[in-house]
């Protein structure tokens, strides 16, 4: 299965909506400058895992506003998320059943750097043909 990574990016319609629900403040401190959308499941995770990979990464429910600094402490407190944890997340966001996603067949760190390489890789050789016509 191929994943278009433009597809991890949320749109800006997405950010707009998300920015109106909460305010215009940071979901953690209430600042007002600076936001940026976060996503609560990372996509490097969420590209991991074969039960999330189709559905969730592009929801909004999987998006937050955050301001630089908690932006930044959000994404160091994801990096020590168990699968475990990722799999209670996925409940609590989008209704998952926490133990599939949580055992599901996880493409490790490797395979996916190799994966994404591959696919850089064939992007580039049609932007290659596509210049050629
Ligand atoms: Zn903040």
């Amino acid at each position: 299965m191929s994943i278009n990574r433009s597809s991890y990016v949320f749109s800006k319609d997405r950010r707009f909506e998300r920015e109106r629900r909460v305010h215009y403040k940071c979901e953690e401190c209430g600042t007002k400058t600076d936001l940026l959308g976060h996503h609560i499941i990372s996509c490097y995770m969420a590209r991991r895992n074969p039960v999330l990979i189709p559905r969730l990464i592009k929801k909004a429910e999987n998006l937050m506003m955050l301001c630089e600094d908690c932006h930044e402490k959000a994404d160091a407190d994801q990096k020590e998320w168990t699968r475990d944890e990722i799999g209670i997340m996925a409940w609590a966001l989008f209704g998952l059943d926490p133990k599939r996603v949580a055992d599901a067949q996880w493409t490790t760190a490797d395979e996916d750097k190799r994966k994404r390489q591959a696919d850089r890789k064939r992007r580039k050789r049609k932007k290659k043909k596509a210049r050629k016509k």
